[in-house]
């Protein structure tokens, strides 16, 4: 193909783009990646990593808290943003260097600049240059949406920024129910600043199990978190350092910081895609794919958060490798989107993997729900006021575990391995069958014998 420059062109280099990069180029094909940031993307620069040292930080206040249970006195414990956030910011540097030192060695070509289409085999790189490529993956991830235009929306910060803040915020009105918003309420909590949180909807965390919704609201306002559901912020005016934001209610509330976290956007604005042909799914703004993420235009593919499937890197890894097989392995290869185990690193944690008690309710006649709701034991010397929550919900015809709700600490940790067995389609009796690990709060998983509910759906006449 004297044609072409390149075998393959990938505009992106977070978490899809770098690993359908690296295996593409392990199958001899040549490779260029074009970033306009840095190498890493969302991830490792301004999402899960920085997110989980600034949430380790804020458990660190919580052991320091739970310590004089334990006989330890600790005399006066300070805490400094300007030092969290610059190592955070080294580590965060080191990550980007091995991101970029791994895909050197791959072979692929990393070029620092924006890539646009100019037709579809053709991009234009903001360095001038212009490439020709055989392939072309579009891994351009998604970015935060700010919602309508209100008055004074250029003092809101995003999760970009949020990473960046020179002083940490005496008070914080973040507005958003999903995990980014809920686990930044957590980590501002944690580390002692007054947060608020502002969500139009009735509950917290839409689409996660109602047990859980719940749990987690009610342990975010032990924890002196003031939830604000059923309204929305109207306009934000700056007063003096301050802020003040109105809700739709009326009520006007005055903080040192203001964040949305509202929903993100697939990036595809100024992309070229009316140049190369590539068509968007109407239902949610982001590149309408394939099971193999191939597009409307049969040489380019996407992957990621800019087909707006589910966005969460593992899944970009995921999409991005399976992507490389397909069409540089002669592997074909269909990412199963089923059962995907996840996380919210609130405070107590969420972990989740499969059916909410209503998704399994709407698609089978039979389901039995089994809860448990308990004090964790490190609670008891401490004194901590909080309750662990574990659920599970089971086909009660074929007893298979269609889906498993935690919420308590590492409840992440536990629900990668949940995982596994709700990938293998284990049964409750499985779980019965499992000797518990003792003294644990896992061991709930396998001990919880008797249903709490058992939910029969009458066959319509
Ligand atoms: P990205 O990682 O976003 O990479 C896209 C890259 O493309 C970017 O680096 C961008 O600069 C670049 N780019 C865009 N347009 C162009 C262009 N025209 N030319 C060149 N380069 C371009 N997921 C989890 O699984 N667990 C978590 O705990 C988690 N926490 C998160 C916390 C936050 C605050 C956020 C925002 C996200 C979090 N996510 C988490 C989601 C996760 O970060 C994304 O799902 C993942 O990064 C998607 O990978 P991607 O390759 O699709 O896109």
């Amino acid at each position: 193909m004297a044609d072409f420059d390149l075998d393959l062109f990938v505009i992106g280099g977070g978490s899809g783009g770098v690993r359908a990069a690296r295996i593409a180029a392990g199958y001899g094909a040549r490779v260029m990646v074009a970033e306009e940031y840095r190498l890493g993307g969302t991830c490792v620069i301004r999402g899960c990593v920085p997110k989980k040292l600034l949430v380790y930080a804020s458990h660190v206040h919580h052991e320091i808290e739970d310590a004089a249970g334990y006989g330890w006195t600790i005399p006066s414990a300070s805490f400094d943003w300007p030092t969290l956030i610059a190592n955070k910011d080294k580590e965060i540097a080191r990550l980007e260097g091995a991101y970029t030192s791994n895909l050197d060695k791959s072979g692929a070509r990393i070029v620092k600049a924006r890539a646009v289409f100019e037709d579809p085999h053709t991009l234009r790189l903001s360095t001038g240059e212009t490439v020709r490529a055989k392939h072309i993956l579009i891994a351009t991830g998604a970015a935060p949406s700010h919602g309508a235009a209100i008055p004074g929306i250029e003092h809101v910060i995003s999760s970009n920024e949020v990473f960046h803040l020179p002083v940490q915020p005496r008070r914080i009105l973040i507005q958003g129910g999903g995990y980014i918003a809920l686990e930044f309420a957590c980590i501002f909590a944690g580390l002692g600043s007054e947060v608020t949180v502002v969500y139009r909807g009735d509950n917290i965390l839409r689409g996660f199990d109602e047990d859980v919704r719940k749990h987690v609201r009610t342990e975010m306002e032990k924890a002196g978190i003031r939830i604000l559901t059923g309204c929305t912020v109207s306009r934000v005016d700056r007063q003096g350092e301050a802020f003040a934001a109105t809700l739709s209610s009326g009520a006007s509330i005055v903080s040192d910081q203001v964040m949305f976290a509202i929903g993100r956007h697939a990036n595809v604005a100024g992309l070229g895609l009316e140049a190369a042909g590539v068509a968007l799914n109407p239902n949610n703004g982001g590149i309408a794919v394939d099971g193999h993420s191939q597009t409307s235009v049969p040489h380019i593919y996407a992957v990621g958060d800019v087909t707006h499937r589910v966005n969460l890197t593992p899944v970009a890894i995921r999409e991005g490798h399976a992507f490389a097989d397909t069409v540089f392995g002669n592997r074909p290869t269909r990412v199963d989107h089923a059962d995907i185990p996840t996380a919210v690193f609130t405070q107590p944690e969420v972990g989740t993997v499969g059916l909410t008690e209503a998704e399994a309710r709407a698609q089978y006649s039979h389901v039995d729900i089994y809860k448990a709701d308990f004090r964790p034991m490190k609670a008891t010397l401490s004194g901590r006021d909080t309750r662990v929550l574990m659920k599970l919900v089971v086909d009660g015809l074929t007893d298979r575990v269609l889906g498993c709700h935690i919420v308590g600490p590492e409840a992440g940790e536990m629900i990668q391995l949940v995982g596994v067995a709700v990938k293998l389609k284990a049964t409750k009796a499985d779980f019965d069958a499992t000797v518990a690990v003792h003294p644990t709060a896992a061991e709930e998983l396998v001990t919880m014998r008797t249903p709490f509910a058992r939910h029969v759906r009458q066959a319509a006449e």
